[in-house]
């Protein structure tokens, strides 16, 4: 007897749901399970960025398709997620991060990612609330931001409309192969699909071992903070050479801070505690870039927990040796450039080339070589 879904995702996060959304418009009669609410975690909690200037190298191809959905989210996805497409720089205050800057600027250049590097003059006609010090800036016209929280209402439409069965506040605890479909365990129905894809985040690694497969997922559990609302201030997403700020306003006055300072979390118990110290370094840093911030209160600060492998690149393919199952998910700035590579995933899973190559597993499952 036929499985009953052709496909079942594990994890409704923005890897999990786009996985979804494409393979049920695709054709296949798809299962979504979620322990929590779709977009909850990462995906809702995420600081917004949609950057180049953050993205790894190798991923950059693949973020600037991704920048190109986002733009148009209004299209494919056919819901709002307040999406912005602005000016994004990166600042250089020492000569130390001037180097860097050039370095890495022109590393994700050759990548295809359109960064210019200007003086501080030219920056501040770019961004005009800069504050001094700027030494110099890599600036790129494909930047923006969305709103995190605004991703699990888009989705939850746009997979409703596209016909997929959606499972919240359901957790996956097994999966079994059987017959040649998968029989996932949960809280709730036991769920019978064809083929399976695991995009559980930082949760991959412990799902991964329900298939016999061992993939060491790293947690970084990123604080973020916002302002409440002030004037405007800024009109650019503002990062810096290190990488340790991301800053943006909302076209409703409130700006978000981040750039990956590390709180700390549990990825198996859940919860997480802000670290005050780093906060107050991440917004200094802030009020450094941009004076004008010093103006406004801190209204909330969070964290969320972010999946990295060990070579800090995707984990995006077929899990090995276990035919029809798959993995989406550890992508770096996920959230700028998951859909477009879980958009490549589903097309594999409809028997279809990807556009790009994917992200296979199998280098990661080996022991590190080290050079003699
Ligand atoms: C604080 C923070 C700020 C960030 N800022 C940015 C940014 O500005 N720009 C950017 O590009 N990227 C950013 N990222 C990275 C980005 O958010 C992530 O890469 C991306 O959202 C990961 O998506 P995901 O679907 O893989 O994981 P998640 O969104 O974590 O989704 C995984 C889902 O699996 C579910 N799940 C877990 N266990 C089970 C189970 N047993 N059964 C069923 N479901 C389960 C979880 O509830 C969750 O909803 C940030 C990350 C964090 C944490």
């Amino acid at each position: 007897m036929s499985a009953p879904y052709d496909l079942c995702v594990v994890g409704g996060g923005i890897h999990g749901c786009t996985v979804a959304l494409f393979a049920a418009r695709g054709g296949m009669k798809v299962v979504l399970i979620e322990r929590g609410s779709l977009c909850r975690e990462a995906s809702g909690v995420n600081a917004g960025t949609l950057t180049m200037q953050m993205t790894r190298v190798a991923l950059i191809p693949y973020a600037l398709q991704a920048h190109a959905m986002w733009a148009s989210a209004a299209t494919w996805l056919g819901h709002d997620v307040g999406v912005v497409v602005c000016d994004g720089l990166s600042l250089a205050f020492t000569q130390a991060e001037a180097d860097l800057l050039s370095y890495r600027a022109g590393k994700r250049r050759e990548a295809g990612a359109p960064i210019d590097l200007i003086d501080a003059k030219t920056a501040r006609l770019v961004e005009p609330g800069l504050g001094p010090g700027v030494m110099l800036a890599g600036h790129c016209k494909v930047d923006g931001f969305a709103n995190a929280y605004l991703t699990g209402l888009a989705y939850r439409r746009a997979l409703i409309e596209a016909g997929v069965t959606i499972l919240e506040q359901t957790a996956a605890t097994d999966v079994q192969r059987s017959q040649g479909c998968f029989e996932v365990d949960t809280t709730g129905v036991r769920v019978k699909a064809a083929r399976l894809v695991i995009a559980g985040g930082v949760w991959i690694e412990g799902m991964l071992g329900w298939l016999g497969v061992t993939l060491p997922i790293k947690v970084l559990v990123n604080q973020l903070a916002v302002t409440e609302r002030q004037r405007p201030v800024m009109r650019t997403v503002i990062g810096i050479a290190s990488g340790l700020l991301s800053l943006k306003q909302y076209p409703h006055g409130t700006t978000v801070i981040g750039g990956g300072w590390q709180a700390r979390g549990d990825r198996d118990r859940g919860g997480y505690e802000l670290l005050p110290d780093r906060l107050v370094g991440n917004v200094r840093l802030a009020c450094h870039a941009i004076p004008a911030l010093r103006e406004a209160r801190l209204a909330r600060a969070w964290a969320g927990l972010e999946a990295e492998t060990r070579d800090a690149l995707p984990a995006v393919g077929p899990v090995p040796g276990v035919p029809d199952a798959y993995v989406c998910g550890s992508v770096h700035s996920g959230y700028t450039s998951g859909p477009y590579l879980a958009r490549l995933l589903a097309e594999r899973i409809l028997g279809r080339e990807p556009a790009m190559p994917l992200f296979p597993i199998d280098r990661l499952l080996h022991p590190i070589e080290r050079a003699a």
